[in-house]
């Protein structure tokens, strides 16, 4: 019989672990011998080393995915050469994924069997739906959503960009490469009012 394979998506603000948790995936899967890979679209080329970096200190190495790759050209390959089929492949910053990639990754999931799993980001800071989030929401078998806390004590929605001057700010390109810009993952009321409320929980470091 043949395997029956899952596309996962699991999102969550910038700073709800999400990173960490494909991490601790992969470190399980590699204890208990369990095949399986990760990937990670490049944003930046003068990025130079292909490592998959939590904020809390964990890292590996992973794939880089370009734009013009094609995933399920990929994964064939890796299956003819090694001869063994990945279980499970895990994907960083899945929202910049093409919508074609996210279909290649549908047919790897449907054709080889294996399980995907992409962690990324649902909207940008304009709140709008990333590309390849976007496509994941249309067609994955399984969504969860990984949650954190805004400083105000409601759940992150948005990731905001903060300016210099510490102001949430709207306009710009929807990926800055190089910029001074940070983010910060706040509710949707602060992001409405633009002020960032602060709760007895957590103190903004601003
Ligand atoms: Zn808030």
């Amino acid at each position: 019989m043949n395997r029956i394979g899952k596309l996962y998506f699991r999102y969550g603000t910038m700073g709800s672990a999400k990173t960490a948790l494909l991490l601790t995936t992969a470190y399980n899967f590699e204890e208990r011998g369990v095949a399986h890979l990760c990937f990670k679209p490049i944003t930046d080329t003068r990025e130079n080393s292909n490592v998959i970096r939590s904020r809390i200190g964990i890292e590996r190495e992973c794939m880089w995915i370009k734009a013009e790759s094609n995933m399920y050209e990929i994964v064939e390959e890796i299956i003819a050469t090694g001869g063994t089929r990945p279980e499970w492949i895990l994907i960083d910053e899945a929202q910049f994924l093409t919508v074609d990639q996210v279909d290649q990754l549908a047919r790897v999931v449907d054709d080889f069997g294996c399980n995907v799993i992409c962690y990324g980001l649902r909207t940008d800071f304009k709140t709008h739906l990333f590309e390849g989030s976007r496509r994941l929401f249309e067609i994955a078998d399984s969504i969860d959503e990984i949650k954190s806390t805004c400083s105000c004590g409601r759940k992150t929605i948005v990731n905001a960009r903060i300016d210099g001057r510490g102001n949430i700010v709207t306009e710009g390109e929807q990926v800055e490469i190089g910029g001074n810009d940070r983010y910060v993952s706040v509710c949707r009321k602060c992001w409405t009012n633009r002020q960032i409320e602060s709760g007895d929980r957590w103190k903004l470091p601003l």
